[in-house]
């Protein structure tokens, strides 16, 4: 794609910081990092989000990431690592290419922002009904 930004960066139209790459996958660290060591992990073709990301190129990220933060653990010694992915533009997406967050947290380190909610008990009955609606909508996919 012409004009993103994380496409640019794969073909070394942009400068990053990398981390590392394979055929199909290039992890650097996050120029507006949440905590030290924040790092992202991208295919190299471009696609947007979860459901356009070819499987391959999904096992791919996915792996690179295990490999990676499994580096940063032994730089860093993390406590853990969240690892973030979002999908549309309503739920914070900026970069509109896939792309995993690995976001560590060292020990002693402050807690991060987008691992802390509120445990607050859920209505049952509800679960159970939204949860028997999608249940329904996975079975009548293909595949
Ligand atoms: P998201 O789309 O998941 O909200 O986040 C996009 C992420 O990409 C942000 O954390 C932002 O800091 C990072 N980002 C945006 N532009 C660049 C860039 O040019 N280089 C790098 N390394 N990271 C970027
Ligand atoms: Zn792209």
């Amino acid at each position: 794609m012409e004009d993103c930004i994380f496409c640019k960066i794969a073909r070394g139209d942009l400068p990053c910081f990398k981390i590392f790459e394979d055929d199909r996958v290039l992890a650097f660290g996050d120029i507006n990092p949440l905590s030290k060591g924040h790092s992202l992990v991208i295919p190299k073709a471009h696609a947007e989000n979860l459901w356009e990301i070819p499987d391959e190129d999904l096992f791919a990220v996915h792996r690179a990431s295990r490999r990676v933060s499994s580096a940063i653990k032994e730089v860093l010694g993390f406590a853990g690592v969240a690892c973030l992915q979002l999908n549309g533009r309503e739920v914070n997406q900026v970069v509109m290419h896939y792309h995993l967050h690995l976001i560590p947290r060292v020990r002693g380190g402050a807690s991060l922002p987008v691992c802390q909610w509120e445990q607050a008990g859920g209505n049952m009955d509800e679960i159970g009904k939204i949860s028997a609606e999608i249940a329904s909508a996975v079975a009548k996919q293909a595949g």
